[in-house]
Formats: structure tokens, C-alpha cells, sequence
């Protein structure tokens, strides 16, 4: 499964919302299944509305969704990049997921202990982007000396063209900029994919409110939210809080009237891991049968062999062809063979490339 991380400083409500997934999880009504890996690491189920549509036309015996990983990753500080409060080993964390949720704190409590002053988002965010610029400009200088060397002794042209990227990526990082928002095309990715630069993850912000602003957010949500807007990136609005509250209740009903009472209409983790998987630029397809029906992830784009495989590997090998069904038309026409019928099915080959939402069934040889 994909990987993901959450990160922010400390005491921003990283821990709160991590436990709200893997609690609600564990309770009677959730929704969504929780595995624990370890303390800090959890494989959790994506809601995705379109499985519980399919279910209800197919009333299968099972309903799977599918899953990714969540990682808490705490003990970033200022001057982890130096080796800060174990920084080097949560810097090492984050090499190893696919994208960042990054949390801020946007609510005011005395409580809680802070220790960079008054509540501020925005310079919040930026001492962890500080960390992680450090730590890939630390990677990418390391990486100028040994190339700069080839392309001066063996005036390799292609280490030169290297060079250039490299150059690039290190004058970005040095004006306090995230390498994701470079604009690096595809080409040019080969010359820094073996450093496995943090600042370079897609990253999704998690505007921690408190109560009365969940619904609307505040001051602190719209600073952040201006700076997310400038990069280009998603931010959620969250009370961590409430998602523990309501992920601590065993009984469906209990849920839905606390729910009710804060007029939310499903858990905002349901938004939080949906954003978490687009973010992961991943692609669903279903299956559905009367045993199961099920989501599968896989890349954007990949094709219909590719895509089999992700069931089973022999299924790759072994592809004939693929049916195929829109997920508007399976859900329009109800039964397969209506869609047979209105020539809403089609028969897909090797070079068919898979959408968002397909529903297969793959035809193969073992
Ligand atoms: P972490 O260090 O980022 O993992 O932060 P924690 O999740 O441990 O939270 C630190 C403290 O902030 C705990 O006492 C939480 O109860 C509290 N906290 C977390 N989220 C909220 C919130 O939305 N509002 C308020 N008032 N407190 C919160």
C-alpha cells in the first residue's frame, strides 16, 4: 500500500488525529478497518462512496475497500535537519512515505504547550519546511561534488546536463522553496530520483481548528490557507478533537447523534483520507461480484494488464482481454446484462488504459 505521513511540530495535534483513525477504526460502527503495524503505523481503509453504491445494486457477501498506510511521525523541531531532539531519525521517516499530511495548529489554548510564541500557521509551516530544505539541500549538495567531478575530468556531457538540474534544484531550495513546486518536467526527474527528497512529496495541510470554527474556519485557517493556495496545494479544515470524540463511540447510534449535534454529516477523517488518497495521484477500479465487491488502486494510466496484476500477479501474464463498465453506467443500468444490452459493456485489450472508476472483470489464462 501507499504511504503516508503526518507531520507538524509538536503539540499541533499530530497524535490526536492519528488515534482518531486507528480508534475509529477499532469501534463497533465504523466504517473503515484499521491494522496496526506499529504503535506509530496503521494500514486504514479509503472511504470511497462509490464501493457502498456498487454493494447495494450487487448485495455481495463482502464489501473491501481499499487501503493506505498512515505514519505518525512526531519529534520534528527546529533544527532536526542538525540532528535536533533525534531529528535525523524522523527525517528518515519521512524519506520512506509517498506524500505528507501536514498538521498546523490553528486553535488557541492556553493548555497546550507552545513554544514559538503566539499562534502562527504560516511561520509554523515554515520552520518544518525549513527542516526538510536543510536536509534535501544537505542530498543535493552532496550529490553536486561527486557529479561536478565527472563532468569537469571526463567532460561528460551528460553529467553536465545533471549538473545543471542539480544547480537548479539547489539555488530553489536555498531562497527557503519546496522542490515540488519547481516545475521539474519528467525528464529532468532521473538526475535527483536516487536522493529521495522530502521537499518533493505531495503534501496536504490539516488546519487543526477548535469547535466553534469546524464548520467555517478562522483567522489562522485563512493564513494558511492563502499560503497553501500560493503552492498550489490542498488544505482540510479538521477539529482533531472531535474526530477522537466521535471515533471513541462504540454505538452506531451515538455516533450519528453526536454527529448530529456538531451538524456534521459524516466524520471528517472520511475527508481527510480521501484527500490523502488523491493527493496520492492513484486511480480506483472495482470489481464486483456476488462473493465481494471490491476497490483497487492503482497508478494513473496504467493499462488493463497492469491493472490485473494488482489482483493477482499470474493475472498480468495470463490477459486476454478485459469487460468493462463505466461506474456510472453499472450503477445506471443495474443489472450487467442491462448494460449488455444498451452496448454500455465493453470488451477492452492489452493497450486499453484503465479509468478512475471502471468496473472489470478480467478474462485470463493460467
Ligand atoms: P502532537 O504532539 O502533534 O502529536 O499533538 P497531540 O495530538 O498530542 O496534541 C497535543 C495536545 O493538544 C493534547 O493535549 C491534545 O488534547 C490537544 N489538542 C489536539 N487537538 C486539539 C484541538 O483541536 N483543540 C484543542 N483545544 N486541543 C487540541
Amino acid at each position: 500500500a501507499l504511504k503516508t505521513g503526518i507531520v507538524g511540530l509538536p503539540n499541533v495535534g499530530k497524535s490526536t488525529l492519528f488515534n482518531a483513525v486507528s480508534t475509529s477504526a477499532k469501534a463497533q460502527a465504523s466504517n473503515y478497518r484499521f491494522c496496526t503495524i506499529d504503535p506509530n503505523t496503521g494500514l486504514v481503509d479509503v472511504p470511497d462512496n462509490r464501493l457502498y453504491q456498487l454493494a447495494e445494486i450487487v448485495k455481495p457477501n463482502k464489501v473491501v475497500p481499499t487501503q493506505i498506510e498512515i505514519v505518525d511521525i512526531a519529534g520534528l523541531v527546529k533544527g532536526a535537519s542538525k540532528g535536533e531532539g533525534l531529528g535525523n531519525k524522523f527525517l528518515g521517516n519521512i524519506r520512506e512515505v509517498d506524500a505528507i499530511i501536514h498538521v498546523v495548529r490553528c486553535f488557541e489554548d492556553e493548555n497546550v504547550l507552545r513554544e514559538e510564541g503566539a499562534i502562527n500557521p504560516v511561520s509554523d509551516k515554515e520552520i518544518i519546511d525549513t527542516e526538510l530544505q536543510l536536509k534535501d539541500l544537505e542530498s543535493v549538495e552532496k550529490k553536486i561534488q561527486k557529479i561536478a567531478k565527472q563532468a569537469r575530468v571526463g567532460g561528460d556531457p551528460l553529467a553536465k546536463i545533471e549538473l545543471d538540474i542539480l544547480e537548479r534544484v539547489k539555488s530553489w531550495l536555498e531562497q527557503g522553496k519546496n522542490v515540488r513546486q519547481l516545475g521539474l518536467v519528467k525528464e529532468e526527474l532521473p538526475a535527483i530520483a536516487d536522493l529521495f527528497l522530502l521537499t518533493i512529496k505531495p503534501t496536504l495541510y490539516v488546519a487543526n481548528v477548535d469547535e466553534p470554527s469546524m464548520h467555517t474556519g478562522n483567522k489562522y485557517s485563512e493564513m494558511l490557507q492563502k499560503v497553501a493556495d500560493e503552492e498550489g496545494a490542498e488544505m482540510i479544515i479538521l477539529n482533531n478533537s472531535i474526530e477522537a470524540q466521535i471515533a471513541e463511540l462504540e454505538d452506531a447510534d451515538d455516533k450519528a447523534m453526536f454527529m448530529e449535534e456538531y451538524k456534521m454529516t459524516e466524520p471528517g477523517l472520511n475527508r481527510l483520507l480521501r484527500s490523502a488518497y488523491k493527493l496520492l495521484n492513484l486511480a480506483t477500479y472495482f470489481t464486483a461480484g456476488v462473493q465481494e465487491v471490491r476497490a483497487w488502486t492503482i497508478e494513473k494510466g496504467w493499462k488493463a494488464p497492469q491493472a490485473a496484476s494488482v489482483i493477482h500477479t499470474d493475472f498480468e501474464k495470463g490477459f486476454i482481454k478485459a469487460e468493462v463498465i463505466s461506474f456510472d453506467d453499472r450503477i445506471k443500468y443495474v443489472t450487467e446484462a442491462a448494460c449488455k444490452e444498451a452496448g454500455r459493456l465493453r470488451i477492452e485489450g492489452k493497450e486499453y488504459i484503465v479509468n478512475d472508476g471502471d468496473v472489470m472483470h478480467f478474462r485470463f489464462n493460467v
